[in-house]
């Protein structure tokens, strides 16, 4: 009981300090974009390890929520959340999309099937998700975009 509520103190502690040195760390790239993986998928079909791993996360939407909050309080200026689906983010090499092999009890690195080279699997996780971050936010911002580019002058203004 006690080690429950000690685990349950610690856990609320993380929870409180880890927005800030998000913001910390936002404020310190002068980041415009934060991209995390859209993890409210539905956890049916989920087996082991990935189950209770999922099971055990803490609200993470709150805690970017809250860092992107204060990170754009201090920048002046709002820093964009993104939710990626997260699919596939550590199997494709983020340079080539060809799959990466893992070697068994490796969860570090990886090769990737294609160029060969040898590759940090959390690195190439986040790679993949501000690739696929920022195609979401281009094509979100592409039709205003695409207005104001293509859009012809009037006549009376040339
Ligand atoms: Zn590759």
């Amino acid at each position: 009981m006690i080690e429950n509520n000690r685990r349950n103190n610690i856990l609320k502690e993380i929870k409180n300090k880890l927005p800030h040195f998000i913001a910390a760390v936002l404020v310190k790239n002068q980041s415009q974009i934060l991209c995390i993986e859209d993890l409210h998928i539905n956890p049916k079909g989920l087996k082991g390890v990935l189950a209770r791993a999922f099971y055990n996360m803490p609200d993470e939407t709150d805690i970017f929520e809250k860092a992107v909050l204060l990170a754009s309080s201090v920048q002046g200026f709002k820093i964009d959340l993104v939710r990626v689906d997260p699919r596939n983010t550590s199997r494709l090499h983020h340079k080539c999309g060809k799959k990466t092999q893992r070697e068994l009890n490796n969860f570090d690195f990886a090769y990737c099937s294609n160029c060969k080279e040898r590759i940090n699997i959390h690195y190439n996780s986040a790679k993949n998700l501000v690739i696929k971050g920022t195609k979401y936010l281009q094509s979100s911002t592409l039709p205003s975009l695409h207005v104001r580019v293509s859009g012809t002058i009037p006549s009376s203004d040339v």
